[in-house]
């Protein structure tokens, strides 16, 4: 029991507690993505905790646009954060909230505030009101209009609402204290004038709530419990608690916030995914290079990948960075049971057995997966022809090399073993075709133990070779930079290789798109839901074989 206890995150033990006091009853949290852009991978940090945290206590969580601010919003935005946030499997039921279904509420509690004598409309100038704030280390000057009385800021406010003023000539202001350590409680501003058009509300309104007062007000409308977010509010927290203090709810909502996710070398962050986007440094916000979740989906990331990730990285209410190979890790752990391995040539050439016969396909039964008999067997036909990886032969191998050169035999994965006699070249001396010779006693599955071999190579049948392309992926910037420059003169050239030569072993004939495979020796692939079609594959790498992270 005691284990269990220590293992909590400090959110949990907050809610323990507050369960326990009776504080509330029913836990409901939130994930209030503004739709200015589409979600990354922090995104989905955020949105696994919070919906994981009411799943947990059986309680409720709610998917909530904060589109209070009518500048930036998009609907393409809105379709894409529910897509991205139902392919996580969070489960917000059946509603979608809008925070902008609340600016009659808000502006009801501001009116509240005015008669409490907790608001006030202020003539300053944007100016004067930074002059007035004051500094971190020096206090603010009170504004000469927060004496008005109550009357007026009450008629005043409704003629701001009523478009009486021009954008900009009057806010209105909380009345809280301009001596307070804490800039953000020196009499904020809460509500503005500004004639823009909103994507829900059209014009019926020209003066729009500042977020620190629209924020809590939307927790409290829904019966939101714990509003969680990210450690920049934690200055802001102050003003939260006095804007459900003295808007006098009930079951007043309360702000805990924990550390962003960061990636170390990655680019997250909604603003420079979307310059990437804008600059056509990417092919969308969906290119897989970037961790949007869109691009993690149609890499081939699996959900599930992403959710033992943000399980391993863990959530701290300290800053810190994790890294890629964690969530690479992650990846391969889930898709080594559920993925086919199969065998797939990226750079080929052909391999040649002199001595098998010409007008012979033998169909060899081979296993799916190793480690998962459910995933079943297939046939995979074998002949007198075959690719095999450029990389598998040398004329001349260095030490250690244990593949094909000449004089040496290796073993071809699940069929027989081959000795290498010879090559042919082209003019320019390049090798086009490696020759080989097999021993027909030595067939995989057949109980031979006469000798061993060192080397064990993939290979595909090319009479029955399915043409491919296979994009390899690698970080958009340069190895060994932390950060992408301005001018993007350290972007990584192979963070996208394109290999439009590759040739599949015959099931690749019946991929879908979306699906994942091993490709032997190579990695972790998924077929494109864009380009990849069943007369030409497409597949992109979600990961490679080889890691550099181990668990703890
Ligand atoms: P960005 O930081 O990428 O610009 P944002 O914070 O502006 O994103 P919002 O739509 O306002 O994006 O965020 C919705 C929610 O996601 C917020 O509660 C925010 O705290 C959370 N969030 C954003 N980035 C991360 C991150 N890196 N790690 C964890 N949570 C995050
Ligand atoms: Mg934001």
């Amino acid at each position: 029991m005691e284990g269990e206890v220590i293992s909590r995150n400090f959110i949990e033990q907050i809610i323990d507690q507050d369960l326990k006091e009776g504080t509330y009853k029913k836990v409901v949290t939130r994930f209030p993505p503004e739709p200015n852009g589409y979600l990354h991978i922090g995104h989905a940090k955020s949105i696994i905790l919070n919906s994981g945290l009411a799943e947990e206590y059986g309680g409720s969580f709610h998917l909530r646009f904060d589109d209070t601010n009518p500048m930036k919003e998009k609907t393409e935005y809105v379709q894409s954060i529910l897509e991205d946030v139902k392919w996580l499997g969070a489960d917000f039921g059946d509603t979608v909230f809008y925070a902008s279904d609340y600016f009659d509420a808000m502006y009801e509690a501001a009116v509240k505030l005015i008669r409490k004598g907790k608001a006030f409309v202020c003539d300053l100038s944007p100016e004067q009101i930074r002059e007035y704030r004051g500094t971190l280390k020096e206090p603010g000057k009170e504004s000469p209009y927060r004496n008005r009385s109550v009357e007026e800021n009450l008629e005043l406010f409704e003629q701001m609402k009523n478009g009486a003023f021009p954008d900009g000539a009057k806010v209105l202001r909380a009345k809280i204290d301009m001596a307070s350590p804490n800039i953000n409680m020196r009499d904020p501003i809460i509500y503005r004038i500004a004639r823009m058009s909103h994507h829900n509300t059209g014009d019926t309104w020209c003066i729009y709530p500042m977020y620190d007062f629209a924020h809590p007000i939307e927790d409290a409308v829904e019966g939101v419990t714990h509003s969680i977010c990210t450690l920049e509010f934690e200055d802001h927290r102050p003003l939260y608690d006095w804007v459900v203090r003295e808007l006098e709810y009930e079951y007043p909502p309360k702000q805990i916030e924990f550390a962003k996710l960061y990636l170390q070398n990655v680019i997250t962050g909604k603003r420079y995914i979307k310059k990437l986007v804008e600059d056509g440094v990417v092919d969308g916000w969906d290119d897989p290079r970037l961790v949007s979740i869109s691009a993690l989906r149609r890499k081939g990331v699996t959900p599930e990948a992403i959710r033992m990730f943000m399980e391993l990285s863990g959530v701290a209410k300290a800053n810190s960075i994790s890294d890629m190979a964690m969530l690479e890790y992650c990846i391969r752990e889930d898709l080594k049971r559920k993925a086919k391995r199969m065998m797939a040539v990226i750079d080929p050439i052909k391999l040649v057995i002199d001595n098998y016969p010409e007008d012979t396909t033998e169909l060899l039964d081979i296993e799916n997966n190793q480690e998962n008999e459910d995933l079943g067997s297939r046939k995979v036909s074998f002949s007198r022809e075959l690719y095999i990886e450029r990389e598998d032969f040398m004329e001349v191998p260095p030490k250690k090399y244990f593949r094909l050169f000449p004089g040496n035999e290796v073993r071809l994965k699940n069929a027989y073993f081959v000795t290498c006699t010879d090559c042919v070249k082209d003019e320019q001396g390049n090798v086009t075709e490696v020759h080989c010779t097999y021993d027909p006693a030595t067939k995989s599955g057949s109980g031979f133990d006469g000798r061993n071999v060192k080397g064990t190579i993939h290979w595909v049948d090319a009479r029955t070779a399915v043409d491919a392309t296979v994009r390899l992926y690698e970080n958009l910037i340069k190895e060994g930079d932390e950060e992408l420059k301005e001018d993007y003169s350290n972007l990584n050239p192979n963070s996208l290789v394109e290999m439009n030569d590759c040739k599949l072993e015959a099931a690749f004939a019946q991929v879908e798109a979306g699906e994942r495979f091993q490709f032997l020796r190579h990695g972790y692939f998924c077929a494109d839901t864009k380009d990849s079609t069943k007369e030409h594959p497409v597949f992109n790498r979600i990961v490679s074989l080889k890691s550099s992270y181990r668990p703890k």
